[in-house]
């Protein structure tokens, strides 16, 4: 079959065949195919540009030039070859088989489904012979499971589609594959992140929705032509690479990459600015030890902690690393957690009228109880979560709770407001409101039952969505709370084009409340400007008699503190309002 040579080998490296490490699947094919033609060698050899190198091999080494290679032959004609005697065969008489003693060859294609020949399945004895037609079948037989396994893993998602590369699944078999054959042998894992999300979401709003892909293409080629040969590169996020390099001495090893990384800086997409600079992080571990996600996770880390401190590299070590250690575990549970029925609760704080002293609300508030690790606070483990892609399923799991708890109190005759916090990003969520939409009308809950509440730094971003959104949530008739206000680059100005119909004043500034201080002037401030946009005002954290009697002179709506209450598990709150409120929360009996 005729087939162009360009397009060919764009074919073979799609697959992202070349240069990865052996693979179980494809030896016990080139086992098989030795066992069955009694051949010393047998090979899956791949055609390319210049050499033939061979993915799975029993008998000989890893690759030989291209030139006069047998293999090669098969390729071109994209048919069964079989050659009796190599030095009896004008086209191969002489050439480096030949040499090594090589006399008979038999090879069958490999061609994809696209019709492009990848190179062959073969069989080579030290001794002149042929085989019959119905060998050579069974020998087209083996390269047709050869090609099958090729599309199975295509299929398995192992490579990434846009730039090409193996991806995780990818990187985590070969790792393991490593583990198996060099167990307990050190290795550097390392993780190139691109850009930051936030960064390259405001230049793909500048430049268009292919920046990123033509910028990734780009960053791949340019790495990978600086790694150096035989090492795979794997792509492993949106914006991030990553590729396992031999233990070499850590310092040595820095040095390399530090400069690897100036090149790539300079010659790169990281020209662009915009986007952030990348950082590389750097996993040293030994093999077998931790796993492939682990070490991800790790390098990852170890390039965020690089970010985090304007450097262009960081090192990470798991032995000195407790902090690092307890954010990954934290990580991990949390996806267990989200699964498991016994680990995450909510407890709820109730919110009084400050005018009526009733109690119409209250926040949920996240409990998190780790089987190992114990109570973990929203404090420490929000912050991680939102920093990954468990800010939604995270905020979907409070969102389902509270809109049970709420349906159930509801039931028993207690109609409570019930604010949720959400993150920053779900507020980006194309689909926010409308699932928000969704689970109230599945749980029979009106939504002037549900509240949600965000802190100012989630609106620095993405202005015009998250502005679609709240407006979305408040056509919904669910209430909207800014959070922590006063905390963030609160300005009273852009306050008015926030639909949001609460405002809750940071602990921080109640805290402070003594006479005379500056504080007060700053909260009677806050809250007669909200009142007069039109803002209800919660104050946050009040924890003293004094603070709560300021606050109602100042004409604040709503407290919330320990002095009130803290946050309470369900049914200690329902026994908390039965006390405080009792002519008007009388559960079920009322
Ligand atoms: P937040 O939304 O501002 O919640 C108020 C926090 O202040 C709660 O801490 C509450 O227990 C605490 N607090 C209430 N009254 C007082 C007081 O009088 N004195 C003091 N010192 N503290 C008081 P918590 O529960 O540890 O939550 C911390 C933060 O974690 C929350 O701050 C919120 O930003 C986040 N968070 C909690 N639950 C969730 C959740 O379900 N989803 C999301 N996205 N974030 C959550
Ligand atoms: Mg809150
Ligand atoms: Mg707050």
């Amino acid at each position: 079959m005729q087939q162009d040579e360009g397009e060919r080998l764009r074919a073979l490296m799609d697959l992202g065949l070349l240069n990865t490490a052996p693979s179980e699947s494809f030896d016990r094919i080139t086992r098989m195919a030795s066992q069955i033609f009694d051949a010393p060698i047998a090979a899956v050899s791949l055609t390319d540009k210049d050499r033939q190198w061979f993915k799975s091999r029993v008998g000989c080494g890893t690759e030989i030039p291209r030139d006069r290679a047998p293999c090669a032959e098969v390729t071109r004609l994209g048919d069964v070859l079989v050659v009796s005697d190599l030095s009896q065969d004008p086209r191969f008489a002489g050439n480096i088989l030949d040499q090594g003693g090589v006399r008979f060859y038999a090879g069958a294609p490999l061609i994809t489904r696209d019709g492009f020949t990848l190179g062959a399945m073969c069989v080579l004895d030290t001794k002149p012979r042929t085989i019959t037609p119905e060998q050579a079948k069974i020998l087209s037989d083996l390269a047709a499971m050869v090609m099958a396994q090729v599309e199975l893993q295509h299929a398995l998602g192992r490579i990434d589609p846009a730039s090409g590369l193996p991806n995780r699944n990818q990187f985590a078999e070969d790792l393991e594959d490593l583990a198996r054959d060099h167990g307990g042998q050190e290795r550097v894992a390392m993780l190139i992140d691109l850009a930051e999300p936030i960064q390259l979401n405001q230049s793909m709003r500048i430049l268009g929705p292919t920046y990123l892909d033509t910028m990734i293409k780009t960053a791949a080629s340019a790495i990978k032509e600086r790694l150096e040969d035989g090492v795979t590169l794997y792509q492993v996020g949106v914006t991030q690479f990553a590729a396992v390099l031999s233990g070499h001495e850590p310092q040595a090893l820095f040095k390399r990459i530090e400069a690897f990384f100036e090149e790539v800086a300079e010659q790169g997409p990281a020209r662009d600015r915009a986007s952030g600079a990348p950082v590389i992080g750097l996993m040293p571990f030994q093999l077998g030890e931790v796993s492939p996600a682990q070490v991800l996770r790790a390098a990852l880390g170890a390039a965020h902690d690089a970010r985090d401190a304007q450097k262009s590299v960081g090192l990470f070590s798991v032995a000195l690393d407790d902090a690092h250690r307890r954010r990954f575990a934290l990580l991990d549970g949390l996806h267990d957690a989200l699964l498991a029925t016994d680990q995450l609760s909510l407890h709820y704080q109730p919110r009084i009228d400050l005018r009526t002293g009733r109690c119409d609300g209250a926040e949920a508030l996240l409990r998190w109880h780790h089987p190992a690790l114990g109570n973990v606070t929203p404090g420490e483990f929000i912050p991680l979560a939102e920093a990954t892609e468990l800010a939604r399923p995270l905020t979907q799991w409070v969102i389902e709770a509270a809109l049970r708890q709420i349906a159930s109190w509801r039931q028993a005759g207690i109609a409570l407001n019930i604010s949720v916090n959400v993150s920053p990003a779900n507020l980006e969520e194309a689909d926010f409101a409308e699932s928000l939409a969704e689970a109230l009308a599945r749980h029979d809950v009106p939504a002037s039952a549900l509240e949600i509440e965000f802190t100012e730094s989630g609106l620095i971003r993405h202005q015009a969505r998250i502005l679609a959104n709240l407006a979305a949530i408040r056509a919904l008739g669910i209430a909207c709370a800014i959070d922590d206000f006063g905390t963030g680059y609160s300005s009273f100005s852009y306050l008015k084009d926030i639909p949001a119909e609460i405002i809750k004043i940071d602990q921080s500034f109640i805290r402070m409340l003594v006479p005379g201080g500056p504080d007060r002037a700053l909260v009677r401030g806050m809250i007669t400007m909200a009142q007069e946009l039109g803002l209800r005002v919660v104050a946050e954290g009040v924890e003293t008699q004094r603070a709560y009697d300021f606050l109602q002179s100042a004409g604040c709506d709503e407290a919330q503190g320990y002095l009130i209450s803290r946050p309470l598990p369900p049914e200690a709150l329902v026994a908390w309002m039965s006390v405080h409120d009792p002519d008007r929360h009388q559960p079920a009996a009322a």
